[in-house]
């Protein structure tokens, strides 16, 4: 089986994020049917590079399709397009909400998955594509701040309005959204700004049983 591996760009990631994605990354290589993994050599690194690097570690042979050049038409777009031909199945990888530290444009929502669920990326483009071309594509979700990253768990409600809080850098209105573990021990609350230049995200540890 071929798998495609693509997803959010290295600016994306904190570094709980990353362990996250190559832990997922590795899992993924790491069915005993996979021959090779496919990718796109992201020049900018995170997801693309992550599955390069596993792959290389667990001996998996890999195609990297690089753009021609660095440009949507005659560049990323052929790209995507050679990842999803070559795929059985395209894994997307990507995050929830981005790090402090992103500094470049950020957007409301995905565009292509029509979400607020996970941060628009390049890889959604492409996991669609194959979806076209009836091919399997899955998206793993990073969460990039919380701290029970290698707990297991679920969010349990969806974004709603904080009424009464707000953003502690911008004081724009701040919405919420629960998380509780898999044993169901503790539950958290994720929070986020509703100004999209902001994005600032932080949680609070609402009730511990
Ligand atoms: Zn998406
Ligand atoms: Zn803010």
């Amino acid at each position: 089986m071929i798998l495609g591996i693509v997803g959010a760009e290295g600016a994306k990631f904190t570094k709980a994020g990353e362990e996250q994605a190559r832990t997922i990354i590795r899992a993924l290589l790491s069915q005993s049917d996979v021959t090779l993994m496919v990718s796109g050599g992201c020049h900018l690194g995170g997801a693309d590079i992550y599955a390069e690097e596993e792959a290389a570690a667990l001996g998996i042979p890999t195609r990297v399709h690089k753009p021609k050049q660095l440009t949507w038409d005659g560049g990323y777009k052929q790209r995507n397009i050679l990842i999803a031909e070559d795929a059985d199945v395209v894994h997307n990888i990507v995050v929830d909400v981005l790090p402090d530290s992103y500094d470049s444009m950020r957007f409301e929502s995905c565009y292509h998955c029509k979400t607020k669920e996970h941060i628009k990326s390049g890889g959604c483009w492409t996991a669609k594509h194959a979806q076209k071309l009836g091919k399997k594509a899955e998206w793993h979700l990073v969460r990039n701040y919380t701290v029970q990253s290698f707990v297991p768990g679920n969010f349990t409600t969806s974004w709603k309005t904080a009424p009464g809080s707000s953003c502690p850098r911008c004081h724009s209105p701040v919405e919420f959204r629960l998380w509780e573990s898999q044993d169901t021990a503790f539950e958290d609350e994720q929070y986020r700004c509703t100004n999209v230049l902001c994005g600032y995200s932080w949680w609070v540890e609402s009730s511990d049983y």
